[in-house]
Parts: structure tokens; sequence; C-alpha cells
């Protein structure tokens, strides 16, 4: 099993390697880096200018399809998402499909006043990647605060995570992959 890596072509560039090395540090599965140009993506809203993170994880539904496979794809979006009932998402995973989106606005520094650092956007968009694929791999939300698979509520609570599972959730993920 591989994860496949859709990075729109708006999203920083430059971090894909990255995020994909650090990604594949946390889940110990190894993936692929697609650059996307010319992926459809539907579901912007535009009175709260952010994306339905649950209509773009149709958006990807075809890519699956195509695809013909069930590894898991997380798309990286520079947009910010939704979902009903939500102010925002860092990110959205859908396990039936094998599909998971991540945004990396509310991920700079910039956008908390803080001096934007390169080392944090990289750090935070794999943790959230890792987290979204965690759920395409079978895992649920964990209590352990320093565990990827803790559900952070804040930026300070995404940056307290490790870049790491927590040893129950690891072993349910050695079972599963
Ligand atoms: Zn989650
Ligand atoms: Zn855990």
């Amino acid at each position: 099993m591989r994860f496949a890596l859709y990075w729109d072509h708006r999203s920083p560039q430059g971090l894909q390697r990255p995020v994909q090395r650090l990604i594949e540090g946390v889940l110990g599965i190894e993936g692929d880096v697609d650059e996307c140009d010319r992926l459809m993506l539907t579901g912007f809203d535009l009175l709260r200018r952010q994306y339905n993170a649950q209509v773009l994880l149709t958006c990807l539904e075809a890519v699956q399809r195509r695809r013909g496979g069930r590894d898991p794809i997380l798309l990286v979006v520079p947009d910010d998402l939704y979902v009903p009932r939500e102010e925002y998402v860092f990110g959205l995973a859908r396990p039936s499909q094998g599909t998971a989106v991540v945004s990396t606005a509310r991920l700079h520094n910039d956008f908390y006043g803080r001096s934007p650092s390169e080392d944090d956007l990289v750090d935070r968009i794999a943790k959230e990647g890792a987290h979204e694929i965690g759920h395409l791999l079978g895992l649920e939300h964990c209590s352990e605060r320093e565990c990827v698979m803790y559900a952070p509520h804040s930026l300070d609570e995404l940056d307290r995570k490790r870049k790491m599972c927590c040893a129950p959730c690891a072993a349910r993920l050695r079972g599963n992959t």
C-alpha cells in the first residue's frame, strides 16, 4: 500500500517532498507526490470564502475511481475549509472512499500574526496529513495529546502533537497495513 499526495498547484511550493517524507516517517508507509493542476474543484462558498470539505472529497471520488485502487489519497489545498455546522476544519477524511483533504490556510504563522516559518508549515501539513491518512488506514481519534491522531482544536494543540503515533495507535496501524 502507498499513499498518493495530490498537491494543488496553488498550495505552497517546494514543500511536497519534505511533507511526503515526514508522513512516511509517521505512518511507516511510502507515498508518491502527484502535482495536480487539472483537478476540477467544486464546493466554494462565495459568502464564507471557504470550500466545503465534503464537496471536495466528492470531487476526489472520480480520481480514486480512475486510479482503480483503495490506496489513500490526500489532497493538499491552500483554501480554507469548512463542514456544515463548523466554522472551519484543518482537514477531513472519508475512509469509505480512501480520500482526504488538508488545507494549508490556517497552518501558516502569518494567519495568526506570527512571523513566517517554512519549517513550522511543513511540520503542520505533515501532522495534519498523517492524521487524515491515519483515518483512511482505520485509525480513530486518540485522547493522547501528543499522538498524531489527537484531534486539535487550535494551532497550539496541533503544534503540541508529535510527529508520531502513540503506542496503541501504532500497534493498530501495524495491524491494519
Ligand atoms: Zn481526525
Ligand atoms: Zn494515539
